[in-house]
């Protein structure tokens, strides 16, 4: 139970960032001595500091201190694999982004050489890290169907991969028993615009990103869906239009290939569809054409369904959906209402990432803090010997390979 309040207790601060003990007393119900003693093992962790608070609040007794995050404390390293880029950033506790970085995806893909490139570039945000930080984990985005836990890609047609073990391939080349949390790229999108993005205070959002591919991330009731196998949320892959184009998973008209980077990038007579050059160009445009406007057509037709199936409050539209979505978003808003039922219909709001463009990165770290915000006392123990031996083997001392 204490242990079980201890990581409350962090979670809370993590997501929130400076709050009083006072209330934190209030969100927990527990009694002030307990509140008390709970901040008291964090600080003596190292996990969150205390201050007076600098209002000079007034009222009787004494003030309540404020406690927030150290994010030089703990810290994770958060990578999202992209089809072209992979991103990357160490991310202390409190979700604070302290070092950045990003290297060309391996143009065979290969699933070992995407492991390898990811491994180092890990090292090079670790040899980032504040002094005394504790590495607690590496989390990984991916666009495919993931299995979890296992890390294991099933399926990720843009990569061109089938069963490839990536947590596993990542860990033998960590030479170090760090966490490592592989997941889908927009279920991890999905939990961060949830924890601290444009989706704050909503249990029952979607994630929509495009990339090569489309992908969606799906929380319903304030938990993510996963289905039997953690594959639920395929939402590229419904089947919009019985005529279209052949899509990289076999089958044909999947959303995917009428609303993805490919069909954007024709709708735009762009030959690069990288997402930089989609992004630019969309912000150009002032008149949308005809084709683009079929795509934002397209948008609304899925949205109209997704409304349909699952009354979300939010829906979230990612990658280069969210630089699209403001260019079109009449097309887009009259084909969803064209769909969609009235009810669900007037509940949804169809929203940009409050990240901008660090969603599936953010989850992807969020994903690697959960651990510690279950039992605080327990992952930093254990993450100490950890961090040693990743420190000594991705970190400092070492030639930082660029
Ligand atoms: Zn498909």
């Amino acid at each position: 139970m204490r242990r079980h309040n201890l990581g409350t207790v962090l979670a809370h601060l993590h997501r929130d960032g400076q709050l009083s003990r006072a209330d934190l007393t209030a969100r927990l119900g527990l009694n002030r001595s307990t509140i008390g003693a709970l901040v008291g093992e964090l600080v003596s962790l190292g996990l969150v500091v205390e201050t007076a608070p600098s209002g000079g609040r007034g009222g009787a007794g004494r003030p309540s201190l404020d406690v927030r995050p150290n994010p030089h404390a703990a810290v994770v390293v958060g990578v999202e694999v992209g089809v072209d880029v992979l991103s990357g950033a160490l991310v202390g506790l409190g979700g604070q982004v302290l070092v950045r970085a990003s290297t060309p995806t391996p143009a065979s893909r290969r699933p070992d050489l995407v492991a390898g490139a990811v491994v180092r570039l890990a090292r090079r945000l670790v040899a980032g890290a504040p002094e005394a930080a504790v590495l607690l984990g590496l989390g990984v985005g991916v666009p495919g169907v993931v299995r979890e836990p296992g890390g294991v890609v099933r399926f990720a047609p843009n990569l061109g991969w089938v069963d490839v073990p990536l947590a596993d391939l990542l860990r033998s080349r960590m030479g170090a028993d760090l966490r490592v949390t592989v997941g889908n790229d927009a279920d991890l999108g999905a939990l961060a615009e949830h924890t601290r993005g444009a989706a704050v205070g909503c249990d029952d959002i979607v994630f929509l990103a495009a990339d090569a591919g489309v992908g969606g991330g799906v929380i319903v009731g304030g938990h993510p869906l996963h289905g039997v196998g953690g594959y639920a949320g395929e939402l590229g892959h419904l089947m919009v239009n019985p005529r279209g184009r052949t899509c990289r998973c076999g089958s044909r008209g999947c959303w995917e290939t009428e609303i993805g980077a490919e069909a954007i990038g024709a709708a735009l007579r762009l030959e690069s569809t990288d997402l930089d050059s989609l992004a630019g160009r969309l912000r150009q445009v002032h008149r949308p054409s005809a084709a683009l406007r079929s795509v934002g057509r397209y948008l609304g037709l899925g949205l109209g369904c997704i409304v349909n199936v699952l009354n979300p409050e939010v829906v979230v539209l990612g990658g280069v959906l969210r630089t699209l979505y403001p260019v079109v978003s009449a097309d887009v808003d009259q084909a969803l209402a064209s769909v969609a039922l009235q009810a669900p219909r007037e509940q949804v709001r169809v929203l940009v990432p409050a990240l901008g463009g660090d969603s599936v990165l953010l989850g992807a770290a969020e994903k690697a803090f959960e651990p510690v915000l279950t039992d605080p006392a327990r992952e930093l123990g254990a993450a100490c010997r950890d961090a040693a031996a990743a420190f000594a083997v991705v970190g400092r001392g070492h030639a930082v390979p660029a």
